[in-house]
């Protein structure tokens, strides 16, 4: 698989929360050949089913990475403005002067906009702008905008995909995507391997907005053990004062721990990383993680849960950026710890655990 080229088509497809199914459609193009089976329940969230040759009755292992991203929804239509709400948590300090698409009629080009700061009141003069207050040009008359544009229509961001330097990509929707992505390659390694477990490869949807997608997915398939898949913080030139709380791109994806995830394990997917040589990072969450291993751990009568992070900057930005490196080692380290999984897994966490 060309893992930039996967990255930069699910970036370019728009999934806000509670909206995903363009780029559910596009996830399921691609994981439909690498599984024996997809489906896609009543929020929303796709699953690919891999049959594990353990015998009957197997137990499953379900991989979650959230398809949703962040986004606006018109909230307004202002006369020749557009007003929005945020889908999400958005980063207002750096919206003023994206492009956007306005998913209207038609989709429509835009530009946020905030008022000249100097037609501000002198008392709010270089503040930032709330997101319920920036308006969305789009270059239209008025009564073309009232044509075109409806309340509750979506906004997704039109920044495109950047290559940096240093082998970087930047997008908007990196998060969650550069983990669908991993879960991608996951399947993929897995499909030239024999595995005794099955495998519930999730895309979930409003993870952005409650962890749903997750939860309900969760309840579904009543997994004996998960792994979560999600962005978190990386370190870079922004974040040189947080360096307990971010992660170097390109050093490989962190495993977390605290009390979300299960700590054997934990020890387990670390011990799996030392053997095959993947680069990791140990990411320490001491309450519960922002991720869908929040709502997966407390499902039915409780998964033990892992979770995998991809270190990226300017989370909840336009302009995120992760080390496609660290993507590809996430995928292929789930798929060999998933193939290790033998029949007597589960006894062995229960003593271990002692
Ligand atoms: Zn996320």
């Amino acid at each position: 698989m060309d893992l930039i080229a996967h990255l930069k088509t699910l970036c370019a497809t728009p999934g806000m929360s509670g909206h995903e199914h363009q780029v559910r459609d596009v996830i399921a193009g691609v994981w439909r050949d690498l599984a024996d089976e997809v489906h896609v329940d009543a929020l929303g969230s796709l699953t690919a089913i891999r049959r594990g040759k353990g015998r009957k009755p197997r137990p499953r292992v379900m991989i979650a990475a959230h398809m949703d991203n962040i986004g606006l929804m018109v909230a307004d239509v202002n006369g020749e403005f557009v007003r929005v709400s945020a889908i999400g948590g958005i980063d207002a300090r750096v919206m003023p002067g994206q492009p956007v698409t306005v998913h209207g009629r038609r989709d429509l080009p835009g530009l946020v906009v905030a008022p000249a700061d100097f037609l501000l009141p002198a008392a709010i003069r270089g503040s930032v702008v709330p997101v319920d207050e920036l308006l969305i040009d789009l270059g239209l008359s008025a009564a073309d905008v009232a044509r075109q544009v409806r309340v509750g229509d979506v906004v997704s961001f039109a920044q495109g995909q950047t290559s940096l330097n240093g082998g970087l990509l930047a997008s908007p929707a990196l998060d969650n995507r550069a983990s669908v992505a991993a879960v991608t390659m996951c399947l993929e390694s897995l499909s030239g391997r024999a595995h005794e477990w099955d495998v519930l490869a999730v895309a979930t949807t409003q993870e952005e907005v409650g962890l749903k997608g997750a939860l309900t997915a969760a309840f579904a398939h009543a997994p004996q053990l998960a792994i979560a898949i999600d962005v978190t913080f990386g370190s870079g030139p922004a974040a040189r004062d947080f360096t307990d709380r971010t992660y170097d791109l390109g050093k490989g994806p962190t495993i977390a721990f605290g009390p979300n995830l299960h700590p054997v394990v934990h020890k387990h997917l670390v011990d799996c990383a030392e053997r095959g040589g993947f680069p990791y990072q140990t990411e320490p969450v001491a309450a519960h993680s922002g991720t869908d291993a929040r709502a997966i751990q407390i499902a039915r009568e409780g998964v033990p849960c892992a979770l995998i992070g991809v270190p990226l900057r300017n989370m909840h930005t336009p302009v995120e950026v992760v080390h496609p490196q660290d993507v590809s080692t996430a995928g292929r380290l789930m798929a060999d710890f998933i193939a290790g999984l033998g029949p007597d897994y589960l006894s062995r966490l229960a003593r271990e655990l002692d």
